[in-house]
């Protein structure tokens, strides 16, 4: 089948730009070129803080940002499978969870639109305090300033709208800087907001070296928040350079679930094949770590398994597919080595381990260590590993056990061990009898630890967005 190849410009202050030079976005799966998107450097992201500066001094009132970020929702809505098709071809994501991230995308723009149109401050009691008596004063929520947005390649089109549109909800506008591996996802949002009615210089994409843009959205003064989603080792390095800006950082977990002998083990098994390796395991809440209570493993085991061989690996094209490609070859070698790592220290491997054809199988491993790779690492891929236990302690101390902290799971039927778990566990969410790779996008998602510093979703990265500024006056 001919290849569909898709040219997008740059967005800089209302208008689509060329560089003179493109950069080529190939897919995963093939190899083939399925995307052409001018290169950009420090220069163009020095337009687009200009552009984005300018349009802050023009502000738009909420009622406008809240019609507009509607009207992205109904747009991507309208061409939802052109969107799909769109993050399937350049991220290599299975077709039906691309479409399941275009309609999520319109959850993110809908929950933006509620916000902006309640963003409000408070009523201060001012005669609380005897000094504050005589007086009357009110909090509002004034915008940070021009946010520059670093977005990762996992979710190309719902990470990018949940940067860009609780960034408009606040009033803030935005410099976004896409995954060079996915940039053409980010310019069609760019494209329909466009068409929803946002005026010049409120959304600027530039796509091309990380570095180079990366420094021009440290060093700039009038960039005052950098929301970065990625990898924990250049997010917490951003933050350091940019010291005096406010840097919103959504990183990496090793996800961990706890099984208790008590739970459905039949429907635990369902939820956890299906959350182990879907889009390939590279979720940055993919499920990596099971621990099973010892009286329950065996059974857990003989009905995971079979589930897990079930799975289709192919084609992201194919509506059929449940695993398709690692985002690229380094990443399949990366994974590989940490399989035989794993081996040679004495890990069994109760499912996959190959790569057919440039691909890699659904991979379970048993009889790990805490200290392999494979258990205190983020893996990124479509792997998991089951761990025996005795004691709900034990486990807990197991899944609290590496540097992440963004979301675990555990599954049981007694209330005590529910809401023993949801105290104990150090993540920033807990999820009872439910996948820990579950997300709904109006929820304050976001990690503890090295997992970052924040939590988005618009309500929440709405406030993140916004400063309270105080208002007293003398009566
Ligand atoms: P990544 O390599 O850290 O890249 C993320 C973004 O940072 C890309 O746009 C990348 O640009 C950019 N970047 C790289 N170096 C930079 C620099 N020096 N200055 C400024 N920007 C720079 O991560 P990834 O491989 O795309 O994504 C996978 C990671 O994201 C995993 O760790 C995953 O867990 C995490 N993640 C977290 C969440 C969450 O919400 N917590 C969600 C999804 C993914 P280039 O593409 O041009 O290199």
């Amino acid at each position: 089948m001919a290849v569909t190849v898709r040219e997008r410009k740059l967005l800089l202050g209302g208008e689509w730009v060329e560089t003179g030079e493109w950069h080529e976005v190939r897919s995963p799966y093939s190899g083939e070129v399925v995307g052409r998107v001018p290169r950009a450097g420090g220069d163009e992201a020095r337009r687009a803080v200009d552009a984005a500066a300018a349009a802050m001094a023009d502000p738009v009132p909420a009622h406008r940002r809240a019609e507009i970020l509607d009207r992205t929702a109904d747009l991507i809505a309208d061409r939802q499978e052109e969107i799909a098709s769109t993050i399937s071809a350049e991220a290599g994501k299975p077709l039906k969870a691309a479409r399941v991230e275009a309609e999520r995308a319109v959850s993110t723009y809908k929950s933006a639109a509620t916000e902006a149109r309640r963003l409000a401050g408070e009523v201060v009691p001012m005669d609380a305090s005897p000094a504050g008596v005589g007086k009357f004063a009110y909090t509002m929520r004034a915008p940070i300033g021009v946010v520059g947005a670093i977005s990762p390649f996992n979710f190309p089109l719902n990470l990018v709208a949940h940067k860009i549109a609780p960034a408009l909800a606040a009033g803030c506008a935005v410099v976004l800087k896409p995954a060079s591996q996915t940039p053409l996802s980010a310019l069609a949002l760019a494209e329909l907001e466009t068409e929803a009615g946002l005026p010049g210089g409120w959304l600027n994409v530039v796509v091309g070296s990380a570095a180079a843009i990366g420094d021009v959205l440290v060093e700039d003064e009038r960039v005052r928040l950098i929301s970065f989603t990625g990898s924990a080792e250049v997010g917490w390095k951003l933050r350091e350079r940019a010291a005096r800006k406010k840097v919103l950082l959504e990183l990496g977990n090793a996800t961990p679930v706890v099984v208790q002998a008590d739970a459905d083990i039949e429907g635990t098994a369902a939820k956890l094949a299906a959350n182990a390796f879907s889009f390939a395991g590279q979720s940055c809440i993919s499920v990596q770590r099971i621990y099973v209570q010892r009286a329950a493993y065996e059974d857990f085991v003989s009905r995971f398994l079979p589930k897990v061989d079930a799975l289709r690996v192919g084609d992201p094209a194919d509506d059929d597919t449940d695993v398709g490609p690692l985002i690229d070859e380094d990443a399949r070698e990366r994974i590989l080595s940490w399989i035989e790592e794993a081996k040679a220290q004495g890990a069994t491997v109760l499912a996959g381990g190959e790569a057919p054809d440039g691909l890699l199988r659904p991979t379970v491993l048993a009889d790990v260590t805490p200290e392999m790779k494979v258990s205190c690492l983020e893996v990124f891929g479509p792997l998991c590993t089951l761990t025996p236990y005795d004691s709900l302690d034990e486990a807990l101390e197991l899944a609290n056990g590496t540097e992440y902290g963004l979301q675990a799971g555990i599954f049981t039927n007694d209330l005590q061990t529910a809401l023993a778990a949801g105290s104990a566990l150090e993540f920033g969410g807990v999820t009872v009898n439910e996948a820990p790779t579950f997300r709904a996008d109006q929820m304050p998602y976001g990690g503890v630890k090295a997992s970052g510093n924040t939590r988005e979703g618009p309500p929440y990265s709405v406030k993140e967005m916004t400063e309270e500024r105080l208002v007293v006056i003398s009566l």
